[in-house]
């Protein structure tokens, strides 16, 4: 028979397209080459199809559904931040005209799988752009295998019962086959969600749904750390981190990289630091704190605010501790490219990750399969969910208790090389094993078992 296909479906493809022109577009890899085309559909279709990716084109729905529902109601009810305060007769229309562009869009990705999809086939449906697919791709064909990934936490049920639209998305995602997650934690909390709202029963394997088991497992991602391996050995990237380690001489660098968002605690992060300058005058002119702030969701105003308050920060920290000839953190608003960023990674002492809320956080796996040479420290917040995956060799930390983290920092600088060595040792090999591709596979296997059974149950 023919061979069976893997549909991965995601809110963003794994190329970007910039329009360059009036009739010409840019399609960028993420990570490879560019090249041009014009504006028509058909040809954007048409490159895709060679990178095997196939576009779903969501127009006048797209900030409705992106920006409205999934990142500014969803999002936030997942991170544990609540939802929107300000609740009148507008915002209310608003949010019901979101929530109607989340469910259009849904059915739109549906009709593009529904071109492409033959039996047998897997549909593998990722993060909380999706959640009503799983329903739609059952109620289209029953025998299609779905499963579903949550890439960012799952909250408290607590939390979560504030969601208007709680039951309808949960009986949605129930309808796949596999459901998975990051940690324990987040897969615990949405079991008993399902329990306390739906008043369906959780076993040791998942949900008990309409009769049938929709299976529940926590898969943590990785990433593929051969790629940062090999790009520490590039001699472009040696020769970055070259000029970095002059410029930083005789100093240790501690490294933040975070997509400046709520949930990354860039504030607790310079507070903790503020707290080890003040505490240890002997560090100041020794130190730098190196922070990558990506810009993120810049049109909406609790980031412009968040971003105004960090640079307070950065003010206050750099004209208490800076001196002529050195400042203490390093801030910039910007991305970096993925050699540079490799390069910055390799060169640091002390990684600093102190998000409130985070689903893995990709960038201290990351960090870990840069430092071969170095065998620099992870401090890494305990809300992360690469906290329970690294937590072994990392300095775990609540970035909430600013004296806890600036501890961390004063324990990571003077860690003996030897302590290092063997904290290094077991993160590197937890990041080696457990790839993204492993991770991958891991997956497709358990949706097959997961079919399987629940074809045997009905
Ligand atoms: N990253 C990037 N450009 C940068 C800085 C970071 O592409 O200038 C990448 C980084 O390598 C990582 C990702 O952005 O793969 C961030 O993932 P993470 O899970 O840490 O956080 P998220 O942004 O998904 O919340």
């Amino acid at each position: 028979g023919e061979r069976q296909t893997l549909l991965v479906v995601a809110n963003r493809l794994p190329a970007s397209a910039k329009r360059t022109g009036e009739h010409s577009w840019s399609l960028e890899m993420s990570p490879g080459g560019k090249f041009n085309l014009l504006v028509e559909k058909d040809a954007v279709s048409k490159s895709l199809a060679e990178m095997k990716c196939i576009p779903v084109f969501l127009n006048e729905v797209f900030d409705q559904y992106y920006n409205g529902y999934s990142n500014g109601i969803l999002w936030p009810i997942l991170h544990h931040m609540g939802l929107p305060q300000e609740y009148d007769h507008d915002t209310i229309k608003t949010f019901e005209t979101q929530y109607d562009a989340y469910k259009k869009a849904n059915r739109m990705f549906l009709d593009v799988i529904k071109e492409n999809y033959k039996d047998g086939d897997i549909v593998w449906c990722q993060d909380y752009h999706l959640m009503f697919l799983p329903q739609y791709l059952k109620e289209y064909n029953n025998k299609i295998k779905v499963g579903w990934f949550l890439h960012s936490p799952f909250p408290s049920s607590e939390i979560y019962k504030t969601l208007p639209s709680r039951s309808e998305l949960l009986r949605s995602v129930l309808a796949a086959d596999l459901i998975s997650f990051h940690t324990y934690d987040f897969a615990r909390h949405f079991v008993n969600t399902c329990t306390r709202i739906l008043g369906v029963e959780g076993t040791q394997e998942g949900v008990v749904y309409q009769g049938r088991v929709t299976r529940v497992v926590v898969l943590p991602m990785g990433i593929d750390p051969n790629r940062f391996i090999k790009t520490c050995k590039l001699p472009e990237v040696i020769q970055q981190m070259n000029e970095l380690k002059d410029r930083f001489s005789g100093k240790k660098v501690i490294l933040g990289v975070d997509r400046l968002d709520m949930i990354k605690g860039i504030p607790q992060k310079y507070l903790g630091f503020e707290k080890f300058l003040d505490e240890n005058p002997n560090w100041r002119d020794k130190i730098v704190l190196v922070q990558i702030a990506v810009p993120t969701r810049n049109e909406v105003p609790e980031y412009q605010k968040l971003k105004n308050q960090v640079h307070r920060l950065v003010g206050r920290i750099n004209g208490r501790f800076g001196s002529v000839s050195s400042l203490p953190i390093h801030h910039m608003d910007c991305s970096v490219d993925s050699n540079y960023l490799c390069a910055l990674y390799a060169i640091s002492d002390v990684m600093l990750v102190t998000s409130l809320r985070d689903g893995l956080n990709l960038v201290s796996h990351e960090f870990v399969a840069c430092q071969e040479a170095k065998r620099g420290v992870l401090i890494l917040s305990e809300f992360a969910g690469a906290g329970q995956s690294l937590g072994a060799g990392a300095l775990l930390v609540n970035p909430w208790n600013v004296t806890e983290v600036s501890s961390a920092i004063k324990k990571a600088l003077n860690m003996p090389y030897e302590e290092r060595e063997t904290r290094h040792r077991v993160n590197f090999k937890y990041v080696k094993t457990h790839s993204a591709e492993k991770w991958g596979f891991d997956f497709l296997s358990e949706l097959n078992d997961a079919f399987d059974e629940s074809e045997l149950q009905i």
